[in-house]
């Protein structure tokens, strides 16, 4: 059997015999893996809550060479996100995210920047107070720019103008002028501080990706932006 440390978070957690648990672990390198847990759900379990959902720890795992499947040894947690599991609004955010996070994983690739964007995500839900659907929205967009389907942000999609870049067209993917909008119908006009805050979602350093606010007003429009685009590009 091999043994390997890796560095996780639990994404799902099933029930399986009396004592027993089968996990889905989202790792950085690994990508995502299931993993059995032994009598994790034992009372005096030494991985009682490292094998709970959203723990976030360093793990001792062994890998089956004949199945392929991992067992967990052992776990240093890092994170529990304790604020998360006592909130029901909380939660359930968190849910949908971990929804979309399982939707677009696989096993055996590499997934540093998606383990990134849920790890911040599940922190800024954890500990901020901020406007739940800024940050679904502000997730959902940088999601699809690390998938390689960010909308065009630089330039007008049809005149490649910089300037005045006021519709968001689902038509052509990206920002149009205000003279190529006037044919398109398939977008919406937005005001500049969403814009900013679309082209920031999408480019901004890592670590700062909650760090802005904007007006109610803009949240609304980036929102139905994120929704529709995303639906688009992941759900048709
Ligand atoms: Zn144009």
């Amino acid at each position: 059997m091999a043994i390997l440390k890796t560095k996780g978070i639990i994404i799902a957690e099933n029930f399986v015999n009396d004592y027993d648990k089968m996990l889905v672990m989202l790792t950085p390198n690994l990508g995502k893996i299931s993993c059995s847990a032994k009598g994790a759900r034992k009372t005096k379990s030494p991985l009682l809550a490292a094998t709970q959902f959203l723990c976030f720890g360093e793990y001792i795992l062994y890998k089956n060479p004949t199945n392929d499947v991992y067992s967990i040894n052992s776990c240093d947690i890092i994170e529990v996100f304790y604020n998360i599991r006592i909130d029901l609004e909380k939660l359930e955010k968190v849910s949908e995210v971990t929804k979309i996070i399982q939707k677009v994983t696989t096993e055996n690739e590499d997934n540093y920047k998606i383990l990134q964007l849920y790890l911040n995500t599940l922190y800024v839900i954890s500990e901020k107070d901020k406007n739940m659907d800024l940050v679904i929205s502000t997730f959902k967009m940088r999601l699809l720019a690390i998938l390689g389907l960010a909308p065009n942000i630089i330039e007008c999609v049809e005149c490649g103008k910089k300037e005045e870049l006021n519709f968001f067209s689902f038509k052509n993917n990206g920002f149009k002028c205000s003279d190529c909008s006037k044919q398109d119908k398939g977008g919406m006009n937005i005001l500049e501080v969403t814009k900013n805050a679309i082209q920031y979602s999408i480019c901004s350093n890592p670590k700062k990706l909650y760090s802005f606010e904007i007006p109610l007003e803009a949240i609304k429009e980036f929102k139905i932006v994120a929704d529709l685009y995303f639906k688009l590009k992941l759900e048709s």
